[in-house]
């Protein structure tokens, strides 16, 4: 839309606007492009929709009690979820989940889905609001950022959620983006690019932190290919990301003059950039 106020916004912030209008996109109109799922597009389906809904106990520090010796007592228990969402936008998530979980067919229209995804929205406590919203995606151009730079942060959130959660497999959120890229994702020349990539070094990714890393890395080196292109948004030029600037000590210089990055700073900063307790709440309906 064209017409759509700027929505003012922080560039270093992440905004639940964005991932929501992302699970729209990518629910109502990208899955909509398919009349049916089958074989693998329907594991990659059954895979994309139970990472969202995923959520696992982990033990977390009280850090206020936490004396200098570590100590079992001074951790407590919490949920922490892969997707950080509302709790309407997960009602929904989790009903449409245990649908297609208990579809003992190998083929669903996406017809039938669509009647899920709407006979649940029309409860306030279980819906995804419809249609975008973009804030800290949004473009200087109605066709610039928006849905693809909404898909990056949704793909960044679950890999450090996952990572908080203490997931048990290394490889999970990233093979279920790989998927989801691979069958559903619009823009195909992106698809492509992106499972070349996955090809080359997913099978080496051993740890959750591993997992957050790989993904930071091979978005700068998409970042670096597409720097320039006439797809750019003037307005946000791409950047071996994080910057200098938002992140100081990611960066350091050899002295050969090389640029190095500090990769457990990166991480670091990571885990707290991409954290379900930073995540803005503007916007929203
Ligand atoms: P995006 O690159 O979309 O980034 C979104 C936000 O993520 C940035 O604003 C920044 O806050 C943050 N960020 C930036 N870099 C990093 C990083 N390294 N780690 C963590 N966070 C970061 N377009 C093409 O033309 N050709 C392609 O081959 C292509 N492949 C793609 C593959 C995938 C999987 C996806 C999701 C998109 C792809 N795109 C491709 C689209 C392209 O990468 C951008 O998403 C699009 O141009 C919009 O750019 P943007 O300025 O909103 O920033």
């Amino acid at each position: 839309r064209t017409d759509e106020p700027w929505r003012p916004f922080n560039r270093s912030r992440v905004y639940m606007a964005d991932l929501e209008s992302t699970l729209d996109y990518s629910l109502r109109v990208e899955l909509a492009a398919h009349s049916v799922f089958s074989g693998h597009a329907l594991v990659s389906l059954k895979k994309y929709i139970s990472v969202l809904v995923k959520a696992r106990l982990a033990l977390c520090a009280v850090w206020q009690q936490m004396p200098p010796s570590w100590d079992p007592r001074h951790m407590e228990p919490v949920v922490s979820q892969y997707f950080p969402g509302r709790p309407m936008v997960m009602n929904l998530l989790k009903s449409l989940n245990s649908w297609l979980q208990d579809q003992p067919g190998d083929e669903i229209s996406y017809e039938a889905l669509e009647k899920i995804i709407d006979n649940r929205a029309q409860s306030p406590n279980t819906t995804l609001p419809q249609g975008a919203r973009w804030v800290g995606c949004q473009g200087s151009q109605p066709h610039f950022r928006g849905y693809p730079c909404g898909v990056w942060t949704l793909f960044h959130v679950l890999s450090v959620q996952a990572k908080k959660a203490e997931g048990t497999d290394a490889k999970e959120v990233l093979s279920t983006m790989r998927g989801y890229v691979h069958h559903f994702f619009g823009c195909r020349q992106c698809a492509e690019h992106f499972e070349e990539m996955a090809q080359k070094g997913l099978s080496e990714v051993n740890t959750l932190s591993a997992a957050v890393l790989w993904l930071w890395k091979r978005h700068n080196l998409v970042n670096n290919r597409l720097a320039g292109a006439l797809s750019e948004d003037p307005n946000f030029p791409k950047i071996q990301w994080p910057s200098p600037e938002m992140c100081p000590s990611c960066h350091s210089v050899m002295e050969n003059g090389e640029h190095r990055w500090n990769q457990d700073q990166v991480l670091s900063f990571l885990l707290s950039y991409y954290s379900s307790q930073r995540i803005l709440t503007d916007y929203l309906e």
